[in-house]
Parts: structure tokens; sequence; C-alpha cells
């Protein structure tokens, strides 16, 4: 048997983001394989939860086989995923204008839905839908704005991330397609499904049927990961592995002691340098 620092002696499932705790680009965090395999042995649970909707989750489940953890598309929870649940609680076919990729768009019609291509098309369009899309174009910004302001589309977002840790750094984010479609339409997207919204991590706990006290994510962002999990009212733990670093936090600590204007939401229980401090040497 192995210890888990006192903090999550009673955990029972662990929610992880991907990119910058599992794996930065294609590389994989080092020992995250065996530390998942750790947690999974003693009989604790391991979801993922990342507000990249560029990728199914098939092609998830791939890509962290070939980096030895083994998981299935069930184990998912992208904001492409939960933006297809979330829209077909509203709508059961919808018909959707997508500017994002093959994840979003694939999610979509595995729920039944019906992807707009056409510009001609939309007045039959129900919601216009804006994730990252690494091939954006004025074009379908147009197309976008033609939904919403000549037709009867409704705007959604998966995500607002400003960024996108790359191999070669920071590349934009879909916060950047999301904000376009907002300043030429004057409409802020009604609701952004991924993180810092808590709605993934509360379908996680409803579908897994456990508590949110045993319950845990580990995040590099702030202002997604941490927050939502606090907002879903589970454990959050920062790890120094991606976007974030201890100073940063430090000091996010020090002015939400002196000021109401900081949002202690984005606070985490727990900063680790790295997942090896998960466990008692
Ligand atoms: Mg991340």
């Amino acid at each position: 048997m192995i210890e888990l620092i006192p903090e999550l002696a009673e955990l029972e499932l662990a929610i992880f983001d991907l990119d910058g705790v599992v794996y930065r680009g294609s590389q994989l965090i080092p020992n995250v394989d065996s530390i998942i395999q750790t947690l999974k042995d003693n009989s604790i649970d391991v979801v993922f939860n990342s507000n990249n909707s560029t990728a199914t989750r098939k092609a998830y489940v791939k890509r962290l086989t070939n980096m030895n953890i083994q998981c299935k598309r069930e184990d998912f929870y992208t904001s492409a995923s939960i933006t297809a649940s979330e829209i077909t609680k509203l709508n059961q076919n919808a018909k959707i204008f997508v500017i994002g990729e093959i994840g979003l768009k694939e999610e979509l019609k595995a729920k039944g839905h019906y992807i707009i291509k056409h510009k001609k098309e939309f007045k039959l369009v129900d919601y216009v839908i804006v994730g990252l899309d690494r091939d954006f174009h004025y074009k379908n910004l147009a197309i976008a704005q033609k939904c919403i302001l000549e037709g009867n589309a409704i705007f959604y977002a998966t995500n607002a991330d400003s960024t996108l840790p790359s191999e070669d750094g920071l590349m934009p984010g879909a916060g950047v397609m999301v904000n376009a479609v907002q300043v030429c339409t004057g409409h802020p997207p009604k609701k952004i499904f991924g993180k810092p919204n808590p709605f993934g991590i509360l379908s996680i706990l409803e579908d897994r049927q456990l508590s949110a006290e045993k319950t845990c994510i580990f995040g590099d962002r702030l202002n997604t990961d941490i927050m939502a999990g606090n907002r879903a009212g589970i454990k959050t733990i920062a790890v120094m592995t991606g976007v974030t670093n201890k100073k940063e936090i430090n000091e996010l600590r020090k002015k939400s002691q002196n000021s109401d204007k900081i949002d202690k939401d984005l606070l985490p229980d727990l900063v680790l340098e790295n997942l090896n401090d998960l466990f008692v040497r």
C-alpha cells in the first residue's frame, strides 16, 4: 500500500486536467503514467477533464494509451463532450453552426445533432457553438455573425481560455475565437460550458456517484481548473508543471487578504511542485 499525503487521505476520485498536468504538447510529464496507475491500484477512480475541444474522446484514449496510461472513452470529459451533453438537454436534434475542430463536431454529431455548413442555411441554425479552431477563418466568422444577427441562432462557447500551451510556448486559445464572435455580433456567449464553469465536474460526480468531499482536481490553471473545482466544492490542487507558478499563487494569496476584488475561487487548497509530491515518502 502507498500512503497519500494527509490532505488527500480520504480520496476516492481524482480528476486530472490534461495539458500541463498529464502532458505538455506530445510529451508525458515524467512519472505521471505510474502515478495514475498507483492511484488506480489503490481503488481511486481517475478521470480526465480538459477544456481542449479539438480532439474526440476516442483520440484522447489513443493519445494517453500511447503514453502508457490505461483509460477508456467514458473517462474523458472534454469541453466538447460537456457542451454536446448540455446542448442535448436543451434540444435533442439541433442544427448547429460550429467554429471549431473535429472533436467538437464529432461529439455533437454523436448526440444526433446536425452540423450546418452553408451560409444559405443561416435561418435554420439553432445554435452557433464556438471552440478552439486552428483553421479559424474570416468566412466562418461571417457565417456565425449572420446566423446570430440575421437568423435566430443562440451563441454558446466550449471555453474561453486565452492561451493554449504547446511545445513552442503559448499559442492563442479558444477565447480568441469566442471574442471575435462577440465583437462582431455585440452578443456575449449565453453560456460557456468548459471550466471555470463547474458543469463538467458536477457531471463527473453524478456519473460516478461519488461525493465532492472525496474528490479532487489536479490542475495547472487557476482561472479554469482551480476555479471550477472550488465552484463544484471539491478539493483543488495546483501543480507547477504547466502555466502557473508558486510566485503567482503566493502573490494572489497576499492580495486576496487585503482586497475583496480577488476572487477566492482562484486559490487552490493545496500547491504541489509536481504529482510525485502526492505520496508520503
Ligand atoms: Mg491545463
